[in-house]
């Protein structure tokens, strides 16, 4: 932590500074410049919070130079993360292709889904049985009866199975069904789920809130971690801004930023970032290029009969160009593809 003087500061106010830092067992060592002074402090930053030094007479500032989240940082876990979920894998190794109906909204929809996502390359299997919607009058999601149905794919193709929990309440059912459990944009702050999902045992996948900014998503993934769960995945899902042409923006630049800070493996969800089939394919080619460790798309076997987001799903063949492209273009950046 650093402590900026104001101009104005005198000797007694650094001096009681220095002081008052020592009374939380902490160092303090004084730079003196030309204009002004800064006190480097080097000790329990919990304990600084609590002394309350931004109150003190002459202080202009006090600055955090360590980042607030330790268990995900990559200051203590230089080497990045592989989570591996069933026979996936997600992290600086493979590329990996998640694939699958936005919502289950039937047995033959899911199924029909999952087969597309096998065939096509897919390690890992999404659908969402309870859906986060704006809406109170719009298709919620079948619940229980939609997870069963997703475990049934699972049995038909093999994939593991991601999949939204939205309240801790239901972190056990979910949890008994699904072999990662998702956190939506929507809870991303939910910090009762957080630590719920935390404690079950399942690898999470966290969705980036659409207005959150990095520090406050890696917060969120610290309160996961703090529970004792090291199995995060980050999913990058397009951010709110003043643009209305598409959903929302995605934030490309979270990619490379947060995989400096972090040392958890960061996916991209080009199908909620854009919300519009046209782009998947151009922010699938982004993912890739930026360095994500995979992505997260959206398929329907008929998006114009779909519940919830017809528009953004990929049918058969739009999945089979996409997953050719995912298994082409990694290996040309160093990286291998899916499967
Ligand atoms: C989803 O993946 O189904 C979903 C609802 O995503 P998000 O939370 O990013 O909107
Ligand atoms: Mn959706």
């Amino acid at each position: 932590m650093v402590v900026v003087m104001s101009p104005q500061a005198t000797e007694t106010d650094i001096t009681a500074v220095v002081e008052r830092v020592a009374t939380a067992g902490g160092e303090a060592f004084v730079s003196r410049g030309v204009s002004r002074t800064i006190i480097g402090l080097i000790g329990d930053i919990e304990q600084f919070h609590a002394l309350n030094l931004r109150a003190m007479s002459g202080v202009s500032d006090v600055m955090r130079v360590s980042t607030p989240f330790k268990l995900v940082s990559r200051t203590n876990h230089p080497q990045r993360s592989t989570i591996r979920v069933g026979g996936a894998a997600i992290g600086p190794d493979t590329f990996t292709l998640v694939a699958g109906p936005c919502a289950v909204e039937s047995r033959e929809q899911t199924i029909e889904a999952a087969q597309m996502a096998r065939s096509a390359g897919a390690t890992l299997l999404r659908g969402g049985a309870f859906k986060p919607r704006t809406s109170p009058y719009a298709f919620q999601g079948l619940g229980e009866k939609g997870l069963a149905i997703l475990a049934e794919a699972r049995e038909v193709t093999g994939l593991p199975v991601v999949t939204e929990v939205m309240d801790a309440a239901d972190v056990r059912l979910v949890a008994s069904y699904a072999d990662m459990l998702q956190v939506g944009t929507r809870n991303m702050q939910n910090f009762a789920l957080l630590q719920a999902v935390g404690q079950a045992g399942k690898p999470v996948l966290l969705k980036r809130g659409m207005t959150a900014t990095i520090e406050e998503w890696l917060m969120a993934a610290e309160y996961v971690a703090q529970r004792g769960n090291l199995d995060i995945v980050l999913c990058e899902r397009g951010i709110r801004t003043f643009e209305r042409s598409y959903r929302n923006t995605l934030d490309i630049s979270a990619v490379p930023v947060v995989q400096g800070l972090s040392h958890l493996p960061v996916m991209i969800d080009p199908s909620h970032s854009g919300g519009r089939k046209d782009l998947v394919v151009p922010l699938s080619r982004a993912a890739i290029a930026v360095g994500a460790d995979g992505i997260l798309v959206d398929v329907h076997p008929h998006p114009e009969e779909a519940l919830v987001d017809g528009p953004q799903a990929l049918v058969d063949g739009d999945l089979r160009a996409l997953a050719a492209m995912v298994r082409q273009l990694p290996p040309m950046l160093g990286r291998q593809g899916p499967g």
